[in-house]
C-alpha cells in the first residue's frame, strides 16, 4: 500500500507512452451510430491511490459514456433494494462465453445467466424502475454520490441513438416480459439506455473502481453505503464476466475485477487498495479498449496488483 500511495502522474505517463499505439489494433464501436463518431486518439489514465489522492495523466477531461459499466450500479442498488436471495431468484451468477448482447446470455432455463451480459442487465435495471425516469435517476444519482461530481449526467444524442437502434436489446426486454421476468412499460428500458448513456471522465471510473475495492467507502472517506459484503457481491461478478466473453483470459492476465463499457471505458477495482479508470475508444473483438487493457496490465505487472 506504502508504495501505490507513492505513484505518481509520472509513473502513469510513461504506461501511457508505452502503450497508446494499441488503439491502433481495435475499431470503435459503431453499432451504435452516435458512438461511432468518437475520436479514437483521446486516452486517459487514472488512479485513485488507497490514500484517496487521485493521479490523472492524458486527455483527463474527456467524457465518454459509460455503457456496461454502468450495471455495477444498478446492481449494487437493486442487491441493497431486494436483498441477495431475492435478486437472485431473478438471475444466475453465471459467467458466459456469448458476446454480450447474446440471446444466450438470457437462457438460463429461462432466466439471464448473470447481471452484467445486456440480457441480464436489462432485468436488473426494470427491477429497479418504476415510474418515468425513476430507475435511471437512482443510477445517475449513485454515480454522482460515488464521483462526488454532481454535474454528471447521461448524452442525450447517444441515447437516442441507442433507443432507436437497440433493436436486440428491444428483443431482449419483450422475452423476458414474455416469461414475467419484467413487468411494466417501455420506459424500464429507456432507463437503461440512458444508464449506458452517462457521461463520465477516467477519473470517475477510477473512483468507482475505488468505491467497490474498498468495501463502499468513497476515495473520500465518506461511508454512508459502507457494505463489506455487498462490495464483494459486486466485484465477484466484475470477476467472472465484467470483460464480457474475455473475463476469463483477463482474470488469468490481469486478475482484478474490472467492468468495461463499449464507449471504451473500464472501471478496474484493486480490492481493498485502490481503483483505475481507463479509456480508450477502440475495442477488441469482446468489446474491450484494446490500449486502456494494455495500461491496466502494464500496472499490474509493475506493481504486482493481480489477487491471485
Ligand atoms: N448500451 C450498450 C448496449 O446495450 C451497452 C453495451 C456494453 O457496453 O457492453 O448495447
Amino acid at each position: 500500500v506504502k508504495e501505490l500511495n507513492k505513484i505518481t502522474s509520472k509513473n502513469l505517463e510513461s504506461i501511457l507512452n508505452n502503450n497508446k499505439h494499441w488503439a491502433d489494433s481495435g475499431a470503435v464501436a459503431t453499432y451504435i451510430p452516435e458512438l461511432a463518431k468518437v475520436n479514437p486518439n483521446k486516452i486517459a489514465f487514472s488512479v485513485v491511490k488507497p490514500n484517496g489522492d487521485v493521479v490523472n495523466v492524458g486527455n483527463i477531461d474527456q467524457k465518454f459514456t459509460m455503457q456496461s459499466i454502468s450495471k455495477i450500479v444498478a446492481l449494487f442498488i437493486a442487491v441493497k433494494q431486494y436483498g441477495e436471495n431475492d435478486f437472485f431468484k431473478r438471475l444466475g451468477y453465471y459467467g458466459t462465453d456469448k458476446p454480450f448482447n447474446h440471446f444466450a446470455n438470457l437462457d438460463n432455463g429461462g432466466k439471464p445467466l448473470n447481471p452484467m451480459m445486456n440480457a441480464g442487465a436489462i432485468l436488473t435495471t426494470a427491477m429497479i424502475s418504476n415510474e418515468g425516469e425513476d430507475g435511471y435517476l437512482r443510477i445517475r444519482d449513485m454515480v454522482r454520490y460515488i464521483t462526488k461530481n454532481n454535474s454528471i449526467d447521461y448524452n442525450h444524442a447517444v441515447y437516442q441513438s441507442e433507443r432507436e437502434t437497440g433493436h436486440r436489446n428491444r428483443g431482449m426486454f419483450h422475452i423476458l416480459k414474455n416469461s414475467e421476468l419484467i413487468t411494466g412499460e417501455e420506459n424500464k428500458l429507456d432507463n437503461y439506455f440512458k444508464q449506458c448513456s452517462i457521461e463520465v471522465t477516467a477519473e470517475d471510473l477510477a473512483k468507482i473502481g475505488y468505491f467497490f475495492a474498498n468495501d463502499c467507502v468513497r476515495f473520500d472517506g465518506d461511508a454512508t453505503y459502507k457494505n463489506a459484503d455487498l462490495a464483494q457481491l459486486v466485484e465477484s461478478q466484475m470477476l467472472i464476466a465484467g470483460m464480457y466473453d474475455a473475463s476469463g483470459v483477463y482474470a488469468r492476465n490481469v486478475g482484478l475485477p474490472s467492468k468495461s463499457g463499449v464507449g471504451g471505458g473500464i472501471a478496474v477495482a484493486v480490492p481493498n487498495k485502490m481503483g483505475i479508470g481507463v479509456y480508450s475508444a477502440p475495442l477488441d473483438a469482446a468489446g474491450n479498449s484494446v490500449a486502456g487493457y494494455h495500461m491496466i496490465l502494464e500496472l499490474v505487472k509493475q506493481y504486482d496488483l493481480s489477487i491471485f
